[in-house]
């Protein structure tokens, strides 16, 4: 008998994890390293909400709450979503759960079907594959190009769909890509889905990482329709720099929010209370404008900082990002060279190269679906921006 299940076998290790290992192992033995790997702001939580947390542990909200999280949050969060995305929910409808991954995982579980065909744009956030694995769904991919922006078209989705599909993961704004859907882009997008009744998990999670004077739109909003076969995914992660925190949440039909309220109650039970407490703050107090208003001010500039910098290094290729803290590089004009006896065939070769000879950490997307691509976040300080790229640049131009 086998000791570990199927289902634990078939998710993958976390590629991404070994090279930010080894650029956090050189950081500590004091070496001067880059990196391009942050996956959250480098912003503290502000101390509106950190003030919050406190109360709460001085209040003693310390003990279970309902498990699809407090009647308070579950309301502040359906004024966001009514203010912000002109969507109206009842709390009964939000459940909120252990980050925006967390709130995916439930999504999928209550969604996905064994043999269930979903359908994931590439390239995709990395866990999106696995989740849909771990439910024993089959993952299909619709590549969505450099040359089409990292989007894919209403045609593409047309012909991906089958009568085994059951639902579209959306990540709009794109981790890895950056990529935006403007509004008439994403309801092209809705009309296919709705003719086709699929479902859609939409993962809002970088909403407030928007550049260019562009709004996110939320594809719920196309119809009332497509807003009851949409699982919406969104937290306090990324618009508050709270992802320690643990607080993300779903907003759906009735029956979806009870069957995930239902599997919660059971695997996790709710989430953190204080955490949730605060959360409350943070969605409601008008600082949280302010802070907003700066994290999205900082990312543009890091964002033209960036641009700029890569329009300068001719091999390399990228899309001009207009969402999330991330760029794609595509490295297809590297491979075939060498540099100390190693051949770039992939982006994890030309990855383990930075790191080894110009102490620079980047994603290689490999994991991404989108093996000739590096991504680098640019959540970290303009001056780490600078002197990165500069060794990148430099790096490249030593290959033979
Ligand atoms: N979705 C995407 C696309 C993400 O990049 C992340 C965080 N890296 C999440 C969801 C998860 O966010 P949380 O920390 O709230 O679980």
């Amino acid at each position: 008998m086998e000791r570990i299940t199927e289902r634990a076998l078939r998710v993958a290790p976390s590629l991404t994890l070994a090279i930010t290992a080894k650029g956090n192992k050189m950081k500590a033995e004091g070496m001067d390293v880059v990196s391009f790997a942050a996956g959250e702001p480098d912003f503290n939580t502000p101390a509106y909400i950190n003030d919050k947390a406190r109360e709460a542990l001085d209040k003693g909200i310390t003990k279970y709450t309902p498990s699809s999280g407090t009647v308070e949050l579950r309301k502040a969060i359906a004024a966001k979503l009514l203010k912000d995305n002109g969507l109206s929910y009842e709390p009964s409808q939000i459940v909120v759960s252990n980050g925006a991954k967390h709130s995916l995982y439930n999504a999928c579980l209550a969604l996905v079907n064994p043999g269930d065909e979903v359908l994931i744009p590439a390239p995709y956030w990395l866990t999106y594959p696995e989740l849909v694995l771990l439910c024993e769904g089959v993952p299909a991919y619709i590549e969505a190009g450099a040359e089409n922006n990292f989007k894919i078209t209403p045609a593409q989705l047309e012909k991906a769909i089958t009568d085994k599909t059951k639902a579209l993961i959306l990540n709009n704004p794109s981790n890895p890509t950056g990529t935006l859907y403007t509004k008439d882009e994403l309801f092209a997008l809705a009309a296919v889905i709705e003719k086709a009744g699929i479902y859609v998990i939409s993962d809002e999670i970088y909403e407030e990482l928007v550049y260019d004077g562009l709004k996110m739109e939320s594809i719920a909003s196309y119809s009332d329709t497509l807003k009851n076969n949409t699982i919406v995914v969104n937290g306090l992660s990324k618009a508050y720099s709270m992802t320690g925190w643990r607080i993300g949440y779903t907003a759906s039909s009735k029956d979806l929010a009870a069957a995930m309220d239902n599997m919660q109650s059971h695997t996790t039970s709710n989430p953190n209370s204080i955490a949730q407490y605060a959360s409350v703050a943070a969605l409601s107090d008008p600082a949280g404008d302010a802070f907003r208003k700066e994290l999205k001010a900082t990312f543009t500039r890091r964002r033209d900082l960036m641009v700029n910098l890569l329009s300068n290094m001719k091999p390399l290729i990228y899309v001009r990002p207009q969402g999330a803290f991330y760029v794609m590089a595509g490295i297809e004009n590297l491979v075939g060279k060498s540099y100390a006896g190693k051949t770039i065939t992939t982006a994890a070769d030309f990855a383990g190269l930075l790191v080894d000879h110009a102490q620079t950490v980047t994603i290689p997307c490999e994991a991404f679906g989108a093996p000739m691509f590096i991504r680098l976040s640019y959540a970290i300080a303009d001056a780490q921006i600078e002197k990165g790229l500069a060794r990148i640049k430099e790096f490249v131009a030593k290959l033979v």
